[in-house]
């Protein structure tokens, strides 16, 4: 199944394809089509860990020349990946983690701790005295208790103990509990040159080990910590799609991943100095708008529009309604750079770890956050009379978005009874079959939001309540599936559930890194009671439909080894190995209780995830879910009586029975 034979399912994406084809511009779904990818690397054969290779491991060519195994590099080759895939998320963590000590110092003063609360929380899971104490020492003495996790050598990562206890126990039998996070992710790159580890499934514990030092560890600290200078996300509406862009003002985007810099262009942007000075140039205002997960950073707490995911970066330039294009780190194209040259757009580099050949490099300096953004805004609002000729897609739709887990609990059970009690209680009853996260990227090796689009719709109509984040979020938010409205396309359990607690069907939680709150939820509803006593326990998948980077790599893997059944679609970077795909699945889930799979159909993947969360209820020993037990939605009643009464019919709202007649 390969979607509507379009590249993308997105109608803005369509019609930008279709000016680049008319006008002669490339774009990553030409260049996908131009070039083909080498089908030995692809399915993991080649090893190229040192000069003696590279080493291709096809046909009758079974050893490399060192003779490690076709296992060995196929292993060796996804570890690698998700070394540097942990080493992103984290070091987006650390990043986090310093600015938060330099706020608390009085380095960084356009920082500020925004939400004391998740201070004081974060400060008790850590062991940081808080009470009685300055918040800004609680917060300096939370950020050096995070930086010293990244260095620790011995021992454990604090935050392991928000799983739940079978889960520690499983890690510490194993010998795959976390050290520390770059400990982890050094000892995998030194495992992984040659004549090293050679044994597929020591490489993958490994392997494990270090996305659990990702997940429970850099990724989790990056979440918290955001939370803590910007605030944890609640409910909001904004807007998602190319349409968001604005003709008549001066439109800014913001690209990558880390808040630090993008919450200061909100700021910015809203300076009313600033808006006037767009003013003098001809723009009616100034518009803010994000792409890839720095967008979700933004949507979730401000409100920030998104214009789209990963592969709409290129196609948003080609609007030439951009005037100033900002980005920090990762999923940012060398594309755009020499793209950029072609419109209007200054294109602008931001951190000290990215230069790209042809764009303007503006440092971003913590100490001087506002200013830098002011800088910026000037410069986009300078650009603003270059611009050419504009052309944007009219499709925009609305989002309903910032679902922490803080929020849900609290939707679930108020201020005071804030619990996951209600949700484990549904998926008990079946209202709720159980719960899904489809995440991750796009890939132009597959039309572009066709998977995510179609597995969040079945899974759904299925009476399984899906969380999203990073641009798989994005996807549905675009086509109007993050609305409560997508009430009308569920199954009857989890309408009825929708509709008592207010929360849609699907929710956004947030960017890549925030895949931790997920972690979160999941641990909560195992330790809540009823769903068993691990994570492996719960009626629950993780699927990444379109994925394309390491990051995601990592956070599969640190979601199978927290005792998640994953799947991934598009390819599978292991395919020449059957061994590791056994060790990955039918090893792992007997050792970790989580497995990876890669599966390229995504209809099989509805199947396989539908099944395993039944195979799941089967295991807590709770009734076959049914989805003709619940009839139909609860609202219906009050709907039939408000449809009554419009028709001046006589009808009582406390009577079903003369509803029902009416
Ligand atoms: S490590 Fe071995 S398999 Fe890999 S390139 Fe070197 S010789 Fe070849
Ligand atoms: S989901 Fe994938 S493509 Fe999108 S921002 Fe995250 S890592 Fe990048």
């Amino acid at each position: 199944m390969s979607g509507n034979g379009y590249k993308s399912i997105d109608p803005a994406v369509q019609e930008m394809l279709r000016i680049a084809e008319e006008e002669g511009y490339e774009t990553v779904f030409s260049r996908a089509e131009e070039i083909k990818p080498c089908p030995i690397g692809r399915d993991g054969a080649c090893c190229k860990h040192c000069f003696m290779g590279p080493c291709r491991l096809v046909g009758k060519t079974t050893r490399g020349v060192c003779g490690a195994t076709l296992d060995t590099v196929v292993a060796r080759n996804l570890a690698r990946a998700i070394a540097a895939g942990a080493a992103s998320h984290s070091d987006h963590g650390r990043d986090m983690a310093l600015t938060l000590l330099a706020a608390a110092e009085g380095e960084a003063p356009d920082y500020q701790v925004k939400d004391l609360q998740k201070l004081l929380e974060v400060a008790d899971i850590l062991g940081v005295p808080y009470r009685d104490r300055d918040e800004k020492e609680i917060a300096r003495d939370v950020a050096l208790k995070i930086l010293a996790e990244f260095g620790q050598q011995k021992g454990e990562l604090t935050y392991l103990k928000r799983a739940p206890l079978r889960r520690q126990e499983i890690w510490r039998k194993l010998g795959i509990a976390p050290r520390g996070i770059d400990r982890e992710v050094v000892d995998l790159l030194h495992r992984t040159h040659i004549g090293n580890d050679q044994d597929a499934e020591h490489l993958l514990l490994g392997a494990m080990r270090c996305a659990l030092a990702d997940g429970w560890g850099g990724s989790m600290f990056s979440t918290d910590i955001t939370d803590i200078l910007f605030g944890s996300p609640a409910p909001l509406k904004t807007r998602a799609n190319l349409g968001a862009l604005k003709e008549d003002e001066v439109n800014i985007i913001v690209h990558g991943h880390e808040p630090l810099f993008s919450e200061m262009m909100v700021l910015a942007v809203n300076d009313p100095e600033l808006i006037e000075y767009a003013r003098s140039k001809g723009a009616k205002g100034i518009n803010l708008a994000g792409i890839c997960c720095t967008a979700n950073e933004t949507l979730m707490r401000q409100g920030i529009p998104t214009v789209g995911n990963f592969l709409s970066q290129e196609l948003a330039l080609l609007t030439g309604a951009i005037d100033l294009m900002a980005v920090d780190v990762q999923c940012i194209m060398q594309a755009l750079a020499p793209l950029a040259e072609q419109f209007h757009t200054k294109f602008v580099t931001t951190s000290p770890k990215v230069r790209i050949k042809g764009a303007i490099h503006v440092e971003f300096d913590e100490s001087r956050a506002l200013e830098i953004a002011k800088e910026l805004v000037k410069m986009a609002i300078d650009n603003f009379p270059n611009r050419g000729k504009v052309r944007i897609p009219k499709h925009v739709s609305e989002v309903v978005a910032g679902f922490s887990h803080e929020y849900i609990t609290y939707a679930l059970g108020g201020y005071y009874r804030a619990s996951f009690r209600p949700l484990n209680d549904a998926v008990i009853q079946g209202r709720i079959r159980g719960v899904a996260g489809v995440v991750g990227c796009n890939n132009p090796r597959s039309t572009h939001d066709y998977a995510h689009e179609y597995i969040v719709r079945e899974l759904i109509k299925n009476d399984v309540l899906v969380v999203q984040t990073g641009c798989g979020a994005i996807a549905s938010a675009k086509y109007g599936m993050l609305l409560p409205e997508m009430m009308e396309e569920v199954g009857p359990g989890l309408r009825e559930i929708c509709e008592a607690t207010g929360l849609p069907p699907v929710l956004h939680m947030g960017s890549c890194v925030d895949n931790t709150r997920i972690l979160t939820v999941a641990s909560q509803m195992a330790t809540e009671g009823g769903l068993g006593e691990d994570i492996a326990d719960l009626p629950a998948v993780g699927i990444a439909p379109e994925w394309m980077s390491e990051k995601a790599l990592a956070i599969g893997t640190y979601f199978a080894a927290s005792g998640v059944y994953v799947l991934f679609g598009v390819g599978s970077p292991i395919k020449a190995s059957e061994e590791v795909q056994r060790i990955m699945s039918e090893g792992w889930e007997r050792t970790v209780g989580g497995k990876l799979e890669f599966v390229e159909d995504p209809e099989e993947i509805v199947r396989r995830a539908l099944e395993h969360i039944d195979k799941k209820r089967a295991a807590l020993g709770l009734e076959e879910y049914n989805p003709a037990k619940f009839g139909k939605s609860g609202d219906r009643l009050m709907l039939q009586f408000l449809k009554a009464l419009e028709e001046g019919k006589e009808v009582s709202l406390y009577s079903a029975k003369s509803l029902l007649g009416a």
